[in-house]
């Protein structure tokens, strides 16, 4: 025997048993966000490896060693997309949806970074995200806020999720602050484990984001962003603020929530659970009014955020949120080619007069016994049988398979209001 092939490491299948779940959620995600104008966009898998760099920042640990890069037969390099942002405000440059005018945009897809896959962590995963483009000001950004709320809510996990936020100043407050970061620890250099180390030359704000006790210890001593904040910022960060109370969100100020890609500025926020372990981020956004301009369009304003559909999904499985898989509602059988032929035309004329429900046709063969346990099997109330009498006499039968009602048959114009009056849900009147 050959042996046999298995996915890639940290890539996952989604079996029948868990696409309802997602098929509930992606439905959600597209109601919510249509309800407040966004529109959806489809964007490649694969773009060039530049896009990234220059996006993302050369010194994150993404684009430093997450990156699916690869160079295709004419040789160009080029990446299957580790987040969405950039692939969506380089679509927006192309097609001049970004310039002088305002978009509000929301795509669903995989994305793909080389990293230790554990629960919650796959090299291979959903995200959905969220993109508004052209506005200044933290109106915005309390919209966005309220939508990824409304998801959280819409899916039941308010109570599971609590919002922190952050601002991270302008460009330049974020060069003031790394610098004054660096000079009070270079110092202390040798108390900072190996990872904060390297982030020190590399990318000194995400030594912020470290989950190090002693290295958090060293921080409360040390220089605090909010103090570098210029008056815009704070201000923008305070109205921001109070548009959030106003509308029943609550948060919590994380000052060292800093997010891992270089391009956000000001607000910061993330959605985050304990009920996930150290993968508690289930929703991260921000603004980052300086990409479209560092990916050469004209410079524009923008904020957006991404939903984590694995942590989504995880937590719902978790805070117990069954959603039945689909069983098919009757199950259509026949004992031979001719009478198959008169089922496969029925079935279809069911599937029309009931779309909500699902009719399924025995295919391959097989004595009517057999069939009769394989309509058990799937869960159907109903089994219906053509055999050689009921094509003779234009019939069919009708057994109930979930209680002791006797079967019976009747002409194949009575089918449906016969089905209507055993089964009333399956064809309400
Ligand atoms: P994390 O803190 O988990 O490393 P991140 O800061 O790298 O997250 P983003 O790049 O902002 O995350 O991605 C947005 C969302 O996508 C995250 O909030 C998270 O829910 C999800 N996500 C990120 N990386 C992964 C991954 N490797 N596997 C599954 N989900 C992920
Ligand atoms: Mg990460």
């Amino acid at each position: 025997m050959t042996s046999s092939i298995q996915a890639v490491r940290g890539m996952n299948d989604i079996l029948p048993q868990e696409t309802p779940l997602w098929q509930f959620v992606e439905k959600t995600l597209a109601k919510v966000l249509s309800a407040s104008g966004y529109q959806e966009i489809r964007l490649p898998i694969v773009e060039k490896t530049e896009l990234f760099k220059r996006s993302v920042g050369e010194s994150t640990d993404i684009v430093e060693k997450e990156m699916y890069t690869f160079a295709d037969r004419n040789g160009d390099s080029l990446t299957l997309r580790p987040e969405g942002t950039a692939p969506c405000v380089r679509a927006g440059i192309e097609h001049g949806l970004l310039h002088n005018q305002t978009q509000r945009l929301w795509y669903t897809g995989p994305c793909f970074r080389h990293e230790r896959p554990q629960k919650g962590r796959y090299r291979q995963f959903y995200q959905c995200g969220v993109e508004a483009f052209g506005f200044p000001g933290p109106e915005i950004d309390a919209e966005l806020i309220q939508i990824s709320a409304k998801i959280l809510e819409k899916l039941g996990l308010k109570a599971h999720t609590t919002l922190e936020l952050n601002s991270l100043g302008s460009t330049e407050t974020r060069k003031q602050y790394a610098k004054a970061l660096v000079d009070y620890l270079t110092p202390q250099h040798a108390q900072l484990d190996e990872d904060c180390q390297r982030r020190l030359t590399t990318n000194p704000l995400r030594i912020l984001d470290s989950k190090n006790p002693d290295v958090q210890a060293l921080l409360k001593n040390g220089p605090q962003l909010a103090d570098f904040l210029d008056e815009v910022s704070r201000e923008q960060f305070a109205t921001l603020q109070q548009y959030l109370t106003a509308a029943g969100i609550s948060f919590r100020i994380n000052t060292h929530l800093v997010r891992g890609l270089d391009y956000y500025t000001n607000t910061v926020f993330e959605w985050v659970t304990e009920a996930l372990g150290a993968q508690g981020a289930v929703c991260s956004g921000g603004r980052y009014d300086g990409l479209i301009e560092q990916l050469g369009g004209k410079s524009s304003p923008a904020s957006g955020f991404a939903i984590g559909m694995e942590r989504i999904i995880l937590l719902l499985q978790q805070t117990d949120q069954p959603i039945a898989v689909k069983t098919p509602d009757i199950y259509f059988m026949s004992d031979h080619p001719a009478a198959f032929q008169r089922a496969l035309i029925l079935a279809d004329q069911l599937r029309d007069a009931m779309p909500n429900h699902i009719v399924m046709l025995h295919c391959g063969g097989g004595n009517l016994k057999n069939q009769f346990k394989k309509a058990d099997k799937s869960g159907a109330k109903l089994a219906l049988i053509i055999g050689e009498r009921e094509l003779a006499e234009g019939k069919v039968t009708i057994k109930p398979l979930r209680d002791n009602t006797p079967q019976f048959d009747c002409t194949e114009r009575e089918l449906l209001q016969q089905i209507r009056k055993l089964e009333p849900t399956l064809y309400p009147g």
